[in-house]
C-alpha cells in the first residue's frame, strides 16, 4: 500500500512551488502512485484503465519489465553525456532505429523531447536550403520552444513570439475542413502559399500525419502525395513529426507518413520511442545530416546510455509481443465499437483515427458542429469514477483523445466503450 502524500498535499505544495500554468484533468486531481501495463493505481489502490497512456508516451504499458531492467541494467554501469566518449548503447539503438525507417533515413541525431527534435528538424532543412520559409498545417503542434513555437498553429499554445517565417496552410481536415475528404484540394493551398507567400523556394513542410493535441485529425486522403510534389518543386525538405503517431501506434505501419504512401526527408520522435523516458530523435539521410558539420554541434544528454538503452529495449519489446498487429487488430475493434456508438448518442459528431490512435469528436448539434466542450467534461469525469481514463483535445477541447499503451486488449476496448455509453446516457 501507498504510504506518501495525498493528492491534497501534493496539489497544495504544487499551487504553492509550481508554474501557476500548469494543467490537470478532472475536477479532483488524479494522484497516480503506480502504473503496470495498461492500468494505473491511485493513492487508495484503486485500479484505473488507462486510455490514454500519458498521451502516447507509453507504448509498450507502465513499467513494462524488460524496459524497466534496461534501464537499471545501464543505471548502475554507466550513465554519461554522450559529448565525449564511446558507448555502445548509443550506437546500438541508432542502428536498430535506423533499421525500422524507409529510403535512404539512416542518420539518426538525439535529444530529449520532441520540441527539441522538431527545433532541430526545422533548422537542418533551413541550413540544407538557404531557405527560411516553413509551411505548417493549421491546428498542428510541433512544441513550444522559439521555433516550434511558430510552427504550431493553435492559438491556445502559442504566446506572442516572432513568427519566425512560418506559413500555416488549410488543414486537411475530412470533419471540419472546407473540402471534406478531398485531399487533392487542400493540397492546391500549398501551392498557393509558395506561389503568394514566399519567393518560390522554400526550406520545408512539416506535419503530423495524425495530429494528436489537435484532436486526432487525420489528413485527408491523397494530401500528402500531391504536396510531397509541390514541396519538392519549391526546393524544400519534407519532415513527418511522428512525434505521436509513430512506433506501431496507427497499427497499419510503423510510422503515420506510410499510411499516405510517401517518404519524408527528415522523420522526428519523441514520447513513445521511450516508453516515458525522456528522448526524442532525428532521422535524416546521409546527405541532408552533414549541414551540421559546418559548425560544432552537440546535445548534452541526448542519446546518453540510460535513455538510448531504454530506447533500443522498447523496439524489442513492439517487435517481440507483435504490438503494431495488436495496435491493428485492438484499434480496428474498439473504432468500430466507437462508431457504432454514435447510432446511439446524437452528441457524437466524428470517430476518427487509426489503429490506436482515435478521437470522438463531440458537438450538441451535429449539422452546425457546435462543440460540445462542457458535456465533454461531465463524461470524463464519469468514466473516471467508473475507473476508464482517457484524454481530451482538439483546438475547441471536446475530443476525446484514445491513446492507450499498445498491449490494450478487446476486453479493455470493451469496458472503455462501455464506460464511455453509460456515461453519455447519464448527461
Ligand atoms: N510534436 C507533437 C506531434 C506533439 O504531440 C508534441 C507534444 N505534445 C511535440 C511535438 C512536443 O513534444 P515535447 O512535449 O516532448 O517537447
Amino acid at each position: 500500500p501507498y504510504v506518501g502524500p495525498t493528492a491534497d498535499e501534493i496539489f497544495r505544495k504544487r499551487k504553492e512551488f509550481l508554474s501557476p500554468s500548469m494543467f490537470y484533468l478532472y475536477k479532483k486531481p488524479l494522484n497516480v502512485v503506480h502504473g503496470k501495463m495498461q492500468y494505473l493505481f491511485d493513492e487508495n489502490g484503486r485500479r484505473y484503465l488507462d486510455g490514454f497512456g500519458g498521451i502516447a508516451t507509453v507504448n509498450c504499458g507502465h513499467c513494462h519489465p524488460d524496459v524497466v531492467q534496461a534501464i537499471i541494467n545501464q543505471v548502475t554501469t554507466i550513465q554519461h553525456s554522450t559529448i565525449l566518449y564511446l558507448n555502445h548503447c548509443i550506437a546500438d539503438f541508432a542502428s536498430a532505429l535506423a533499421g525500422k525507417l524507409p529510403g535512404d533515413l539512416k542518420v539518426v541525431f538525439f535529444t530529449n523531447s520532441g520540441t527539441e527534435a522538431n527545433e532541430l528538424a526545422l533548422m537542418i532543412a533551413r541550413l540544407y536550403t538557404g531557405c527560411q520559409d516553413i509551411i505548417s498545417l493549421r491546428n498542428a503542434y510541433h512544441g513550444n520552444a522559439a521555433g516550434t513555437m511558430g510552427a504550431t498553429a493553435q492559438s491556445n499554445w502559442k504566446f506572442n513570439i516572432v513568427q519566425n517565417g512560418v506559413h500555416h496552410a488549410i488543414n486537411p481536415d475530412p470533419y471540419r475542413g472546407a473540402f471534406g475528404s478531398d485531399g487533392e484540394k487542400y493540397a492546391k493551398d500549398i501551392d498557393d502559399l509558395i506561389q503568394f507567400g514566399t519567393s518560390g523556394h522554400i526550406a520545408g513542410f512539416i506535419f503530423e500525419a495524425i495530429q494528436g493535441v489537435g484532436g486526432i485529425v487525420e489528413l485527408a486522403p491523397n494530401y500528402l502525395p500531391p504536396v510531397y510534389n509541390s514541396i519538392k518543386k519549391a526546393g524544400g525538405l519534407v519532415i513527418a513529426d511522428e512525434v505521436q503517431s509513430g512506433f506501431a501506434r496507427t497499427g497499419t505501419n510503423f510510422w503515420g507518413f506510410q499510411n499516405q504512401g510517401i517518404v519524408p526527408d527528415i522523420v522526428t520522435m519523441a514520447k513513445g520511442i521511450g516508453n516515458g523516458i525522456p528522448l526524442g530523435a532525428v532521422v535524416t539521410t546521409p546527405e541532408i545530416a552533414k549541414v551540421l558539420t559546418r559548425r560544432s554541434y552537440f546535445n548534452t544528454f541526448g542519446g546518453n546510455p540510460v535513455c538510448t538503452a531504454a530506447g533500443h529495449a522498447v523496439l524489442k519489446v513492439i517487435e517481440r509481443e507483435n504490438l503494431q498487429e495488436n495496435a491493428h487488430v485492438v484499434g480496428s475493434y474498439l473504432k468500430e465499437r466507437l462508431t457504432a456508438l454514435k447510432d446511439k448518442h446524437d452528441i457524437i459528431g466524428d470517430v476518427r483515427g487509426r489503429g490506436l490512435i482515435l478521437g470522438v469528436e463531440l458537438v450538441t448539434d451535429r449539422k452546425l458542429k457546435t462543440p460540445a466542450n462542457t458535456e465533454i467534461l461531465e463524461i470524463m469525469e464519469t468514466m473516471k469514477d467508473l475507473g476508464v481514463l482517457v484524454g481530451k483535445g482538439g483546438f475547441y477541447g471536446n475530443v476525446f483523445r484514445i491513446t492507450p499503451p499498445l498491449c490494450f486488449t478487446k476486453e479493455d476496448a470493451d469496458f472503455l466503450v462501455d464506460a464511455m455509453d453509460y456515461s453519455m446516457s447519464k448527461l
